[in-house]
């Protein structure tokens, strides 16, 4: 069985503590003389209550456990998003001088190539060689919902250890999921600790009143194979593992397992944990845009990436549509009445990715994408052709 442990509680401090010891303490994976690499996910440097970042007390305790577990030398990095230290990060760089361990911003070190056997995608990808020289790697996410790969968690987290370069080269050429699975193989958490003291959606950086997504949870989930950590996180959200593209890879590719069958969890009970409410990209679109809705029947997290893509288009589509709305419809388990119900008659119906092509040529009259995934391109164009722009 594989463990994957769960702590709930408001103090940060005693409840990370309570998921190592749960997990069997840090000591299972730091030894005497062990360079140790923390890896939290710190983005845009944005506030501690927005919930896009790891606390700062989950990384001291993890700071003062590899200590006390005889590491020479703790290492704190993170390839920054943000252009100047925000408080947050200040408060990081304070941490790391009292505690004794290195603040190190990765974008300023080398990065070195990588082999990935039997790759997702990329046979070769780079991560910080500060990282790669470590003996012990501690990944350290949030426990968020993310616009493209559903969730953002350990594996997300590497995103965080590659160059800025390579980080615009994914995003450009539309591989993220792909990425994040070769980057883990490349260098795998030897303990992976969730900060789940928030979850909110992750969109970047954004001013503190549009975070309308964060809740207060007070979780850590602890655990040494991350697809099940995932899969546990996941749940927990409310968001179905199965949809998520690359942690089927991921478990397809030997890094752990989404069975539930194999998967003990200890501390906490799944049911005490669970929130089920986490915003996603399509919650997120529904509740703040007029003219556009997205219904999302079990689509994956390809077709899930399209309602950014439309976002993209929302100053087009406010001018455009006033008296229309554009219906886009996603997923493999179509409920045409249900569908039908939700109509006013002023939609323009967008058919999006292959599993709806059996509605679109039988049952529902509307404009198809074809692709699986599509592609954003051809689903604003279609959306331009159907508005006549
Ligand atoms: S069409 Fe492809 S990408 Fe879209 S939901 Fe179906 S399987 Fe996923």
């Amino acid at each position: 069985m594989v463990k994957v442990v769960i702590a709930k509680g408001e103090n940060i401090k005693f409840r990370t503590k309570k998921s190592l010891e749960d997990i069997g303490g840090v000591n299972k994976v730091v030894g005497k003389g062990d360079k140790v690499f923390i890896k939290p996910n710190i983005v845009d440097g944005a506030p501690f209550i927005t919930g896009e970042v790891v606390q700062l007390e989950t990384i001291e305790v993890l700071v003062k456990e590899s200590f006390n577990a005889g590491a020479s030398e703790v290492l704190i990095g993170e390839t920054p998003t943000y252009r100047k230290p925000t408080e947050t990060i200040i408060s990081y760089m304070r941490l790391a001088k009292e505690t004794g361990a290195k603040f190190l911003e990765l974008n300023n070190y080398p990065f070195t190539e990588v082999n990935v056997e039997n790759p997702c995608f990329f046979n070769k990808v780079r991560l910080s060689s500060l990282l790669l020289e470590s003996d012990v790697f501690i990944n350290v996410p949030t426990l968020k919902t993310h616009l493209s790969c559903g969730v953002t968690l350990a594996i997300k987290n590497m995103y965080g250890l590659i160059s800025p370069e390579d980080r615009i080269l994914y995003h450009s050429i539309n591989r993220v999921e792909e990425a994040i699975v070769d980057l883990y193989k490349a260098r795998r958490a030897d303990l992976i600790v969730v900060d789940g003291t928030y979850t909110t959606l992750h969109l970047g950086a954004r001013p503190l009143e549009d975070f309308k997504e964060t809740f207060r949870l007070n979780l850590t989930i602890a655990g040494f194979d991350p697809v099940a950590v995932e899969t546990i996180s996941a749940k927990i959200l409310g968001v179905d593992p199965s949809s998520l593209r690359y942690l089927k890879w991921a478990e397809e590719d030997g890094l752990g397992t989404m069975d539930l069958n194999r998967i003990e969890i200890l501390g906490v009970p799944f049911e005490e944990a669970y929130f089920g409410k986490a915003v996603d990209i399509v919650k997120y679109i529904n509740n703040r845009m007029e003219n556009l809705r997205i219904i999302n029947f079990g689509a994956c997290t390809g077709c899930l990436q399209m309602p950014t893509s439309i976002m993209r288009m929302s100053r087009i589509l406010q001018s455009a549509s006033k008296d229309k709305r554009i219906i886009c419809v996603i997923g493999p388990k179509i409920k045409v009445d249900e569908l039908k119900k939700s109509l006013r008659g002023n939609e323009i119906i967008i058919l999006c990715g292959y599993c709806a092509a059996p509605t679109f040529y039988n049952e529902l009259d509307g404009h198809f994408v074809p692709g699986c995934p599509p592609q954003p391109e051809d689903l604003q164009r279609k959306i331009r052709e159907a508005l006549k722009l």
